[in-house]
């Protein structure tokens, strides 16, 4: 790392340790040229990518928005807020474990409706039916007939 007092190449780590509950590394560096000493901070990056909609528009990653979204398709459902919180956690971690810096608002919707689905039928239908906006009535209906063969 380069000293930020001279500009220098060459810095040396004089100390080195876990923070923020082992989430970050602090260290310590001198310059060898002005001998400044200085401290760096080095985190995994967890960004969420930024969300690419359909019309080539980037938004940045709403998680309220996301929640939102869930608890109107999970209204009067028998599903906890602790499963709800696991839902989004899943859904966040998915989108960052695929590494990119943006993702297509479809792919979002895709990871959603996948967390749904194991949750709670009826809210995934609901919001596939509004995310995913089927073509025509005959395709809601062939996966709601697909559910249910899948339930019998
Ligand atoms: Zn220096």
């Amino acid at each position: 790392m380069h000293c930020p007092f001279c500009h220098t190449s060459e810095t040396k780590v004089i100390d080195s340790r876990l923070v923020a509950e082992g989430q970050q590394v602090r260290r310590r560096r001198e310059c060898t040229s002005c001998s400044e000493r200085f401290t760096s901070f080095e985190t995994a990056e967890l960004v969420m990518p930024r969300v690419v909609k359909s019309d080539g528009s980037r938004q940045p990653f709403d998680e309220e928005k996301l929640k939102s979204g869930i608890l109107k398709a999970l209204e009067k459902r028998p599903v906890g807020i602790e499963e709800i919180d696991a839902v989004m956690v899943r859904i966040t971690h998915n989108l960052r474990a695929k590494g990119e810096r943006e993702v297509s608002s479809r792919s979002v919707g895709e990871e959603v409706m996948d967390a749904l689905r194991d949750v709670d039928e009826v809210a995934y239908v609901r919001f596939a039916s509004v995310y995913r906006s089927f073509k025509d009535l005959n395709e809601f209906r062939e996966e709601l007939d697909r559910m249910q063969q899948e339930a019998e």
